[in-house]
């Protein structure tokens, strides 16, 4: 997300840290910088000229040039800036109705279906007991996408046999969820290639028929700057509540999200960030901001982590580090845990400072590094994975056969896991108990 833009500006920012004294010149030549990368990831030109008259405005305010450590203070204002263009806060998805209801809409293809599952994923996470309603009877195979998605997550769709009407399916599902004590129902409906007035009237038939708490636009990220005209046009029909922005993986071009608040007036809740169930985020601005500029966001990994790790197997697996006892089963296992947090590339970019080798770490990835890796310890038998020193030439080239890989490609993660067992060694060393968090040591 955002990877051109942040490492633009990260560069901006490191530069300006580096100097205890800006002058006027500086300064303009870092706005016009900062101008030009935020155009560049496609951030709407009237936006972009806003952000940096308020900048400029701001930054004479403070009198920043004879002030100290200025190139902080030139970072804090984009930073605020940045939250400022983002909506300053995060948007609440509230339900007022019992079942709550929530009703997608988008063009073909934004990630209306795909969104339904996220968000009842989400909000089933927060104990909410969701139903999902198949109301796309257009797209053949529609009802089936939504079926698939939502038994990969446990969820139940409504459906209604073809030629049900849209608006029956709404209902009925409404009725549904209701004597079923649902807490909220969430609607899937279909869209279009292009804006039309048949799409346009069966939604507001939909909405004027279930009265939606949230009705939220899915807009795909990648299609830039023609998100605004598209959000204007739903918005001139229903009452939009906010707008979930997919696809945000894909492409450096995601600026237009940080614009589409100003230009659309709607705020961002979510951001779409996969194309599997869990690949959906809440907004928040300040952490979207400090994630762009490069200072992390350790608060949302560790959400994720809390989301999707397996807590008792990282426990086992830090025990075993610290009692010199990690074997490749558990090295197998974190690698697993760690892939669960989403694309490495992803997971870099909100570790404070680790955001320059986001592109590097996912390109590891995209490459097959860390999928030769659990090939070749997928191939290796229990014995070896505890005790990989019985692992000799001959089991090398097992191994590596078994695996698709070579016995180089053996030879270095064998090694590479010596050297790691080296060094857990040289840590656990000298310190009996476990640090704080990581459970009590075992009984055993
Ligand atoms: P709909 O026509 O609006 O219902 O769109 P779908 O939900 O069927 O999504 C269209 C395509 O976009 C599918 O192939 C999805 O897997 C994909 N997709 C949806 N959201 C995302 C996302 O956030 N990231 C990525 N990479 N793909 C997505
Ligand atoms: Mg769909």
């Amino acid at each position: 997300m955002f990877e051109t833009l942040s490492q633009r500006l990260q560069a901006i920012a490191v530069r300006l840290r580096g100097q205890a004294r800006i002058s006027e010149a500086d300064l303009d030549s870092a706005l016009r910088e900062i101008r030009m990368a935020l155009l560049e990831a496609d951030v709407d030109l009237a936006v972009v000229r806003s952000f940096m008259a308020t900048i400029r405005e701001q930054a004479i305010k403070l009198d920043l040039l004879s002030g100290l450590r200025p190139g902080d203070q030139v970072i804090k204002l984009v930073h605020d800036q940045l939250v400022e263009m983002l909506g300053g806060q995060r948007y609440d998805l509230a339900f007022s109705q019992q079942p709550g209801v929530l009703m997608l809409v988008g063009l073909q293809g934004s990630g209306k279906t795909t969104s339904a599952a996220k968000l009842g994923l989400r909000l089933r996470r927060d104990g909410k007991r969701v139903m999902l309603v198949a109301a796309d009877v257009y797209r053949p195979a529609a009802i089936e996408q939504l079926i698939h998605l939502a038994d990969q997550i446990g969820l139940e769709v409504h459906s209604r046999p073809a030629g049900t009407p849209p608006v029956e399916i709404a209902t009925s599902g409404l009725v549904e969820a209701r004597s079923r004590s649902m807490d909220v129902v969430i609607i899937d409906t279909a869209g279009r290639l292009h804006l039309d007035e048949p799409m346009m009237d069966e939604l507001v038939r939909i909405a004027g028929a279930v009265r939606p708490d949230q009705t939220l636009l899915v807009v795909d990220a990648m299609t830039g700057q023609q998100a605004v005209p598209v959000a204007k046009a739903f918005a001139a029909h229903l009452p939009l509540s906010a707008l979930v922005l997919s696809k945000m993986d894909g492409d450096a071009r995601g600026g237009a999200a940080l614009g589409i608040r100003s230009a659309s007036g709607l705020p961002v809740a979510y951001l779409g960030t996969g194309e599997r169930p869990d690949g959906l985020e809440a907004l928040h601005p300040d952490r979207l901001a400090q994630r762009i500029l490069g200072m992390g966001d350790i608060v949302s990994l560790v959400e994720r982590a809390q989301d999707q790790m397996d807590t008792e197997a990282a426990e086992q697996s830090a025990r075993a580090m610290l009692e010199s006892r990690f074997s490749l089963e558990d090295f197998r296992s974190q690698l697993t845990e760690i892939k669960k947090l989403g694309p490495i590339g992803q997971v870099m970019q909100m570790i404070p400072g680790a955001g320059g080798l986001a592109g590097a770490a996912q390109a590891a990835v995209d490459d097959g590094e860390l999928r030769r890796i659990e090939a070749i310890i997928d191939s290796m038998t229990p014995a070896e994975r505890r005790q990989p020193s019985v692992i000799g030439g001959s089991r090398r080239r097992r191994i590596a056969a078994g695996s698709g890989t070579t016995v180089a490609d053996v030879n270095r993660l064998l090694k590479q896991f010596d050297q790691m067992q080296k060094l857990m060694r040289q840590f656990s060393k000298g310190r009996g108990a476990l640090p704080v968090g990581l459970g009590s040591p075992p009984g055993r």
